[in-house]
């Protein structure tokens, strides 16, 4: 399965997607209603085949307005909580076990302004070129179409973004395609750093443009000016979709360096290692240049872009020791600290860069990734 993104246009009728939403979230809010009263009156929740029952005959005698929303798509929101239900008592269950899983809440009623997709599985849409048309709201919708999708389409997921965007998402089956790149025969080690974003085993150091720390200025006045709106004020949803604008700015352009680096990678290379990281951890420990760093997403479309050009990720495990074994001898340097950049092994002299011998021991110690 491979998902396919598109941005609609900017069409004065796309708001009738919004209204769409609107609508479902009116279905939403009615399904856990109901859940909630069946809980209080039997004490546990109503199957999906008792809602969808249920649901058919709200049309025909309460709801006569839910007829001109798309079934399959009602169906869904049905289905979200009811798999919403699933997690939630999948979580009780291990909890009881003893084991200690994630957390899991119960279903809660989202507010409007946070009930933002819908999706089709088989009917209730046509796609021609790069236009769709809503059967139920007898309308159509031109997207941009900037690539071609490829195989069989499965689901059509309409999105709304904090800004006020819409997207449309594709998934199709059966679109597997690798391009090929010339092999090269290199591999490199690559340890994530602070101070460097990556240093490699061949000595290559690439630092972060940083765009978060870039635009701190800008999240602070729009974070003040949020703050100082009324909540779900027309101000207040205004300041909202301005914050949101420009966090979407910055994870924008950091996705493109993400990108175009994760490429250069994969040019470079045949093989690549990178450390598996424990994220939450170096959250509490450095705070929020991590999030900014964002070395987990990095991890991820490199990943992609490996699988995509055959090329090969190896991944070194959280507890393998990378920083403290001499990468020439396998001497343990356990006065190592922090802040020491570069140390010499006492078995065998050789001088080490700190970042660097770790990326030749991630490299080492790498296995094909999972
Ligand atoms: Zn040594």
């Amino acid at each position: 399965m491979k998902t396919e993104k598109y941005e609609f246009y900017h069409q004065s009728n796309i708001i009738q997607i919004g209204n769409l939403l609107d609508d479902l979230h009116g279905v939403h809010v009615h399904l856990l209603l109901l859940q909630r009263r069946y809980y209080r009156m039997y004490s546990k929740y109503a199957a999906f085949g008792r809602i969808c029952a249920h649901i058919t005959k709200l049309k025909q005698r309460t709801k006569p307005h839910w007829k001109h929303l798309p079934s399959q798509v009602i169906q869904q929101v049905a289905q979200r909580i009811h798999l919403g239900y699933e997690k939630f008592f999948d979580y009780l269950d291990d909890k009881k076990k003893g084991l200690s899983p994630r957390k899991v809440g119960k279903p809660q009623i989202k507010p409007k302004h946070k009930y933002n997709s819908l999706t089709f599985t088989q009917a209730g849409y046509e796609i021609e070129g790069n236009r769709i048309h809503i059967k139920c709201l007898k309308k159509s919708f031109t997207f941009w179409k900037h690539r071609e999708w490829t195989g069989t389409i499965k689901t059509v997921t309409l999105k709304r973004d904090t800004v006020g965007d819409y997207h449309l998402y594709l998934s199709c089956e059966g679109s597997e395609s690798t391009e090929k790149l010339s092999l090269t025969s290199n591999a490199a080690g690559a340890d994530f750093g602070m101070k460097t974003f990556l240093t490699l085993s061949d000595g290559i150091e690439i630092v972060s443009p940083e765009f978060f720390k870039q635009s701190l200025n800008e999240i602070r006045s729009a974070n003040k000016a949020l703050s100082r709106k009324q909540y779900l004020s027309n101000g207040w949803f205004r300041a909202k979709r301005h914050l949101a604008r420009v966090n979407k700015d910055i994870a924008n352009k950091r996705r493109d360096w993400f990108f175009k680096l994760a490429l250069r990678l994969v040019r470079r290379y045949d093989t690549i290692a990178i450390e598996s990281l424990n994220l939450e951890g170096m959250k509490r420990l450095w705070g929020r240049k991590v999030s900014d760093l964002a070395f987990g997403e990095f991890s991820l479309i490199l990943q992609w872009m490996c699988a995509k050009y055959g090329k090969t990720l190896l991944k070194a495990g959280r507890w393998e020791a990378t920083t403290k074994p001499c990468s020439e001898c396998g001497y343990h340097n356990e006065k190592l600290t922090l802040s020491d950049r570069h140390w010499t092994c006492p078995d065998c002299d050789s001088h080490h860069d700190r970042d660097i011998n770790a990326a030749i021991n991630i490299l080492r110690v790498g296995v094909p990734w999972t």
